[in-house]
């Protein structure tokens, strides 16, 4: 866990979720209501939002969108600009997700133009950074990190910057790395955050993300230089989620 940096464990609706499942994150907030650590976000879909924002005005919750637009506003149909998110009641974005990245061609480029859009409108960027199958095989893992991380971060990302490492090979699968390749990948990260950021680079909070669930996020609690998790499909359910939240107290 390590470096004295709060720990966050943020949850990644992705396209689920109706306003009936707004229940979940009601359970969430009331369950979290003792809790001093960790710091505890839920990225659920757009559509809720604002709602969420009621149910959680008071709590330790936070709110955070899954994307979105470099723009403040303008012709861009379908797309939510940072400062909308803000609006809605959003404090965090998630940016360059590998199922963005895949699904919608975002590149690195595009993730730093977005976190700079983030930083703008007063939003927290996780960028997420990590390599498929064949790169890990390839024995290519940490230079393909490397270089995303190098061309996704803004320069000057001010001190709310998160990273989080997201094997593609491991979300939503149910295969996860070992603690070692966790381990050695969230060191190498945040060496380089230091050669980018300087002294900046130690309070950046690194996720790891990829299968998180009640029954292994005790490997990742353990490891250095792991601040917390991304989690998917065990957010879903405020029972699953509330047991890893409690991983990290
Ligand atoms: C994710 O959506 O970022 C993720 C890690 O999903 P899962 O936990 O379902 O693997």
């Amino acid at each position: 866990m390590t470096d004295g940096l709060v720990p966050l464990v943020a949850g990644n609706w992705k396209m689920n979720g109706l306003r009936r499942d707004l229940d979940e994150i009601r359970a969430i907030a009331g369950a979290s209501a003792h809790l001093p650590r960790p710091e505890i976000l839920i990225c659920p879909p757009a559509t809720l939002l604002m709602a969420a924002a009621e149910i959680c005005a008071g709590t330790a919750v936070r709110l955070g969108g899954q994307d979105c637009h470099n723009e403040p506003s303008g012709m861009h149909t379908g797309d939510l600009s940072a400062e909308m998110l803000a609006d809605a009641g959003a404090a965090y974005v998630i940016l360059g997700h590998s199922e963005r990245r895949a699904e919608h061609g975002e590149t690195s480029e595009e993730v730093r133009i977005k976190a700079h859009a983030a930083l703008r409108a007063g939003l927290m960027p996780i960028i997420c950074v990590g390599e498929t199958r064949a790169e890990r095989e390839a024995g290519e893992a940490l230079a393909l990190v490397g270089a995303q991380l190098k061309a996704s971060i803004p320069p000057h990302p001010g001190p709310g910057l998160v990273v989080a490492y997201e094997p593609i090979w491991a979300i939503g699968t149910g295969h996860t790395p070992t603690p070692t390749e966790v381990a050695e990948m969230h060191t190498f990260i945040r060496s380089e955050l230091g050669i980018g950021l300087g002294v900046g680079g130690t309070k950046v909070r690194l996720l790891y993300g990829g299968s998180v669930r009640s029954e292994n996020v005790k490997e990742w609690v353990a490891i250095d230089n792991v601040n917390g998790v991304l989690v998917g499909g065990a957010s879903l359910k405020s029972a699953d989620f509330m047991q890893i939240v409690k991983a990290f107290q």
